[in-house]
């Protein structure tokens, strides 16, 4: 479909430098790929801007990795611009006076950005169904979901439109689309990388993630990225790390993980045999692979707590939108502020946003505070205190990062009264915790990817990336992936 663009940057940033290409053949390639998205991932694009900031550069250089090559944000990053929704009708018209800092960083590296993506609703949700243009498909079968709710983000660099998509994690919206499109998901440490710019849904979990086509483009972003901002008091002041270093010369720890009540759980076979080949093959690389038994009931408590706590936290962040400061006045004849706000907020938000601003508020009551809000953040505390006692003694968790196929559209439900499978929800470890985590290409199943998630230690970033550049190379040697799948 593109020419240039489903290639990753690695070899782009090579055809800049030999002068092969221009910047400006890149963006129009990265236009046409847009204007020919089978999976409706795209927000608000701003071509005209792309177009004239590509024709400025005249040279890429060799350590100018990142120069010259389009990009794409989730529509809750901040754009200077260009009008920035999150996915919500209550933003509708919202035009940003600035850059988020991931934005303004990247642009600082001298990449292009082409088009904001689709997500779900101020990225509550996980199916890329929610948001106000519609349901985001699988770009390998249109009848399923690529997950979410960094979805739109994860459907285009994984049809080739864009080589780097920038995404939000507060539960696992990278890394899960990441698994279910066969594209790279990355979310840093917490505080890594600065939020400046980005909307907030549960502030104490939210990392700004991204997509690539490699974990070497991984690392070079992430070194771009990350670092103190002034903007953000919760960002780390640790010093900046080339993250590529790690990647280009192997460092990795050498003790890998694995839960074996995860292990034993899983039901879909080709999965589970593509997860022990790859623990096989690690061990022969030299790795030691240990089992660890983590508590079942705290796996079990990861779905409840987590929704109590990123409730909570949403329906505080979100008391902003309140149709006065953002996006269109409702219809109507509001006497008073609280009907306006009410009228605004009863035809901006879907229903899903409401029934989480429900929970959120029925959590914070002071009636409820204690054997609700409470209770989960011990929870939290004892999941966290948990995976410390894991990484005193283990370098990484290596699990899968999807266990089925990409669900059906037909088969999503509403109904929250069955009790979640705690694999769907396992991700949420590497938010409750703040930890740094990949995910990456593990194999295809009937045409449909699944990927392999790798969670290492608060600031060991750089490990991470580099264990699952090991990864990549054992899977592409072995022949997991058969096939690019079309
Ligand atoms: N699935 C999670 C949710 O529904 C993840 C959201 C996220 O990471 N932004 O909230």
């Amino acid at each position: 479909m593109t020419k240039w663009m489903n290639k990753p940057i690695s070899a782009l940033h090579d055809l800049l430098v030999k002068g092969k290409v221009t910047p400006l053949d890149l963006v129009e390639d990265c236009i046409r790929g847009i204007e020919k998205d089978r999976c409706n991932s795209f927000e608000a694009t701003c071509f005209d801007k792309a177009r004239a900031e590509a024709k400025r550069i005249t040279q890429v250089k060799e350590e100018e990795y990142l120069k010259g090559i389009p990009f794409l944000a989730k529509d809750n990053f901040s754009t200077k611009g260009v009008e920035t929704t999150a996915s919500s009708r209550i933003l509708e018209g919202y035009v940003p006076l600035y850059d988020a800092t991931a934005v303004s960083r990247l642009r600082r590296a001298g990449m292009i950005l082409v088009a904001k993506t689709t997500m779900d609703e101020l990225a509550m949700g996980g199916t890329g169904t929610t948001g106000h243009k519609g349901v985001t498909t699988n770009p390998y079968d249109a009848t399923r979901i690529v997950g979410g709710s960094s979805c739109g983000s994860a459907a285009a660099v994984s049809q080739g439109i864009a080589p780097l998509a920038l995404g939000s994690d507060t539960g696992d919206s990278v890394r899960k689309p990441a698994s279910y499109s066969q594209t790279v998901g990355f979310k840093a440490t917490w505080g890594r990388i600065s939020r400046f710019g980005l909307f907030p849904f549960a502030t104490s979990m939210d990392a700004v993630g991204f997509f690539t086509r490699n974990v070497k483009d991984a690392s070079y972003v992430l070194t771009a990225l990350s670092g103190r901002d002034k903007m953000d008091m919760s960002s780390s002041s640790r010093k900046r790390e080339r993250y590529q270093n790690y990647v280009l010369e192997h460092r990795t720890l050498k003790r890998v993980g694995y839960f074996r009540h995860v292990l034993d759980s899983i039901q879909d076979e080709t999965i589970r045999k593509s997860y022990l080949d790859l623990l096989h093959a690690l061990s022969e690389k030299g790795y030691e692979v240990l089992a660890y038994d983590y508590p079942e009931a705290l796996l079990d408590a990861l779905y409840p707590t987590y929704m109590i706590l990123s409730c909570a936290e949403s329906t505080s962040n979100n008391a902003n939108l309140d149709g006065i400061r953002f996006g269109p006045r409702p219809d109507g004849t509001p006497q008073t502020y609280a009907q306006y706000m009410t009228m605004a907020r009863t035809s901006g938000f879907s229903d899903m946003i409401k029934r989480r601003f429900v929970i959120g508020g029925f959590s914070l009551l002071s009636a409820n505070q204690e054997e609700m809000f409470n209770r989960a953040q011990k929870a939290r505390r004892m999941i966290v205190d948990e995976m410390n006692r894991f990484f005193d003694s283990i370098d990484y968790l290596v699990l899968p990062a999807s266990y089925s196929k990409p669900p059906h559209l037909d088969e999503l439900t509403t109904a929250w009264s069955t009790k979640p499978d705690f694999l769907d929800n396992i991700l949420t470890i590497g938010n409750f915790g703040g930890y740094p985590s990949l995910t990456l290409p593990l194999g295809v199943e009937d045409g449909l990817p699944f990927g392999i998630n790798v969670t290492g230690r608060n600031f060991e970033d750089g490990y991470v990336l580099s264990l699952g550049g090991e990864i990549e190379s054992i899977v592409q040697r072995c022949d997991i992936i058969a096939q690019e799948v079309k």
